[in-house]
Formats: structure tokens, sequence, C-alpha cells
């Protein structure tokens, strides 16, 4: 099922998810509606505060995304980033590694704005997985750029957050206009920016 996705403004993404303490039927529905969600808006990831659910929950998917590279390690050995797809992170904790870089970012919950953001070139994610396991997988370049921007929203931080003041400052009247527009209720139906929405 395709869930609407919110809007900057709405008070859910700048909450803290919680933690999963049991992943039964309702977690795996909800991570399996938020693939379909996430394909469907042609985005490369999507948190669980973005369909309304402030839990410690999201889903990647960057195999369509052939302009910006991405290495993935599996217990220390190279694997295919594709392979991994789409990846459900359960309860994530990254450790950020190596020099940081900047790139352009999107969001689904915000329609047609992106932003040069600076991450760290590589993480280290622990995370449970929806078969009950866990996982611990190195991601490098853009799926470290990606599990950063999720992991942010997790959190409650929006990666307009993370932009230099003057970037952020020449889009506070559009921030603001879309701010608005979610609460009296106006959805923005036009998908976004392709390949670089998170
Ligand atoms: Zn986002």
């Amino acid at each position: 099922m395709i869930l609407p996705i919110l809007q900057y403004g709405d008070p859910i993404l700048r909450t803290k998810g919680q933690r999963i303490e049991k992943i039964d039927d309702r977690i795996r529905e909800l991570a399996a509606n938020m693939i379909e969600t996430m394909h469907a808006a042609h985005g490369v990831g999507l948190a669980a505060q973005q369909i309304g659910e402030a839990l410690q929950l999201t889903v990647l998917d960057i195999s369509a995304v052939e302009d910006r590279p991405s290495t993935l390690k599996l217990g220390g050995k190279d694997a295919d980033p594709t392979s991994a797809m789409p990846l459900v992170l359960i309860n994530p904790e990254i450790e950020l590694r190596g020099e940081s870089e900047v790139g352009v970012e999107g969001c689904l919950s915000f329609p047609e704005i992106t932003g040069d953001i600076e991450r760290a070139q590589s993480v280290i994610v622990r995370a449970q997985t929806l078969e009950g396991g866990t996982i611990e997988i190195e991601a490098g370049k853009f799926l470290a750029r990606a599990i950063q921007h999720e992991h942010d929203h997790l959190n409650g931080i929006l990666f307009i957050d993370r932009m230099r003041s003057a970037a952020k400052a020449a889009l506070s009247s559009r921030l603001k206009r879309l701010q608005k527009e979610t609460r009296r209720g106006i959805r923005h139906r036009e998908p976004l920016v392709s390949e670089t929405t998170l």
C-alpha cells in the first residue's frame, strides 16, 4: 500500500523515533508499505517519520541510481550494493568514518528543494533486520550519504539543519511557504527531484 508522505511542517518529522522492541507483523507490513511508497515516489530512502510513524525504522534502495556510485562491505568483504537492496534498517546505529564530502541531496518531505550537505564518506551501520537478526555493514559514497540522511530523520533531524546558513537563508521563504501549506493540508503531489531524494 502506498502511504502519504508527510511534508515539512508536520511535527512528526521533528520527533525522535522510538526503538522497536518487537518485530511483529505490524512492523513487517509497515516496512513493506514504506518500500512500496519509496519506489512509487522514486526516492532512494524513506524514514518512518515521513509516513507518520515515529519509529526507528528506515528503508533504502539505491539500485536505480546510476550517476552516483556506492560501495558496500558485508562482513568485511566487498559486496555489490544493489544485492542488499531494498535495505530495511531497524534501530540502526551508525559510526562515521573517513573524510567528509559535500554532495547534493533532496528529501521526499521537501518537494523541489535540494541543497549541498556535508556528510562522512563512509559509515559503519549496525541494525536489526526484519528477520529478527542483526547486520553490520560498511557503506561508502552515495549509500553512506543516504544512510546518514535517513538516520537523521529517525532522530528528528532534517537536511535543512545541515545546510550552510547562507543556503538555508536563501531558501527561507520557500520553507516558510511549504510549512504553511502543510499546516493548511495542501499536498504537493508532483515528485520531486529524481534520484537524490531521500
Ligand atoms: Zn529525507
